[in-house]
């Protein structure tokens, strides 16, 4: 099966006509080699590459090109598969954009010179790739200022709010806090709580060891010891984010009260609370979560949708309602700067986000190169490991980006 294969990369370097010479006639024996079939498109600060071949083949040389020094943030645009090569087997044909007008480059791609396979139509997704790049260039470059070699993490004390209440008898469950930050400025805009069972053990494992008529009751009141454990002066100027099934608001009578009475009791105003539910669970029961909505709106509670993106409604929900913040799925937020796919997919997120002014949330950053492309991309805000882990106890270490002075890209980045 013929694969083909589009990435783009950022270079630095300056690029004589030599030196891609060069690159391109080392690349073509290879590549003849290989059975591979490369266009590569440069600009003076991309390459923007086509290659064709096996797929097993593709990836090996996809990996060494990767880790070539020479350019950086090699992003993968498009993976896709074909009974026939659009270009001839010659192995790479360079295209100096620089010293090469649009309308050649145009008239050798594309045109009966060009020696694309004949009857593949205009519309066909490489081609249109290759015609934007020509035209366009690239969007989504990743800014100097954010190459994740010029930052490094490095970890501080952070006072969590707590310590855990001491309760009359032992509580059936208890909550983890993650921080929500703003990392540019240094601060925790809000902590997220994750319910545990006494011994730590997860949410899943809490609620299978509950009767399935009991979840959402229990769902609810264990609510009081969320608001518990953060109650203290750190929670001031800062949100609580709570997650809650809808059932758990809707099957429950008074639950909206009861919601509002805790935050009564621990003193902290209505829009403090952000009640996360997920994008699937929403769409599962509109209806019902909608009388709801009402209610927690009528009484100022915030709401959050959690885990967007995961596959479920997609931007669609947003016509019916809109939340005060959207928590992008950790399922698109894993390895964003290698993936055209997700940096087109969280660009429209945000474009969406900030024509209906709801904040975005990234969640599950692991990376260094993961939270560089999306605090590029203009998110401001930030959960994950590479910041810090759910904490169960009232200190512990947050790690915070710094930028490295005078440092340019490193290999390897
Ligand atoms: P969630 O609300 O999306 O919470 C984020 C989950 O991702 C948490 O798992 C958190 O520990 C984990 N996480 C945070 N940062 C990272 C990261 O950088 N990498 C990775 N791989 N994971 C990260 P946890 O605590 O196991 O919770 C799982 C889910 O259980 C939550 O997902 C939430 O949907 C649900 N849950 C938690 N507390 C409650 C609750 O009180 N009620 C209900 N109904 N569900 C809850
Ligand atoms: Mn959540
Ligand atoms: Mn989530």
């Amino acid at each position: 099966m013929l694969t083909t294969l589009i990435y783009r990369s950022q270079t630095d370097e300056p690029w004589t006509s030599a030196a891609l010479t060069d690159l391109v006639d080392a690349a073509c024996l290879k590549n003849i080699e290989l059975g591979v079939t490369g266009i590569l498109l440069f600009n003076g600060r991309v390459f923007f590459q086509v290659l064709e071949g096996k797929e097993n083949i593709l990836d090996l040389l996809f990996n060494q090109i990767r880790s070539d020094f020479r350019h950086h943030a090699v992003v993968e645009l498009m993976r896709d598969y074909t009974a026939a090569r659009r270009f001839p087997d010659t192995g790479m044909r360079l295209f100096d954009l620089r010293s090469q007008d649009i309308c050649t480059v145009t008239d050798e791609v594309f045109g009966p010179t060009g020696g694309a396979r004949e009857g593949l139509p205009r519309d066909d997704r490489v081609f249109r790739f290759m015609a934007d790049f020509i035209t366009e260039g690239c969007r989504y470059l990743l800014p100097p200022e954010f190459r994740s070699t010029c930052w490094k993490m490095e970890g501080r004390e952070h006072s969590f709010p707590g310590p855990a209440p001491v309760f009359r008898q032992e509580t059936p469950c208890r909550f983890a806090l993650q921080p929500i930050v703003d990392p540019l400025a240094g601060e925790v805009v809000s902590y997220e709580a994750l319910i545990r069972s006494p011994s730590g053990g997860s949410p899943d494992a809490l609620f299978a060891s509950l009767p399935a008529e009991r979840h959402y009751h229990f769902d609810l009141i264990s609510k009081v010891w969320a608001l518990a454990r953060a109650y203290g002066p750190e929670m001031e100027t800062r949100t609580l984010a709570v997650n809650l099934l809808p059932g758990s608001l809707y099957t429950v009578t008074g639950a909206v009260r009861y919601l509002r009475r805790l935050l009564r009791r621990y003193n902290l105003r209505p829009e403090q609370l952000i009640i996360e539910v997920t994008e699937s669970e929403i769409i599962t029961c509109f209806d019902d979560f909608f009388r709801v909505l009402k209610q927690l709106r009528e009484v100022g509670i915030g709401l959050a949708i959690d885990d967007f993106g995961a596959g479920y409604s997609g931007l669609s929900l947003l016509t019916k309602f809109q939340p005060d913040r959207i928590k992008i799925d950790m399922t698109l937020v894993r390895d964003i700067h290698l993936s055209g796919a997700k940096q087109a997919i969280v660009m429209s997120v945000i474009q969406c986000c900030t024509d209906l002014k709801i904040t975005i949330v990234a969640e599950g950053v692991e990376t260094l190169e993961e939270w560089c492309w999306l605090q590029s991309a203009g998110i401001r805000l930030f959960q994950g490991f590479l910041f810090s882990r759910p904490q169960m106890g009232s200190t512990g270490i947050m790690h915070w980006p710094v930028r490295l002075l005078n440092r340019p890209g490193n290999p390897g980045d």
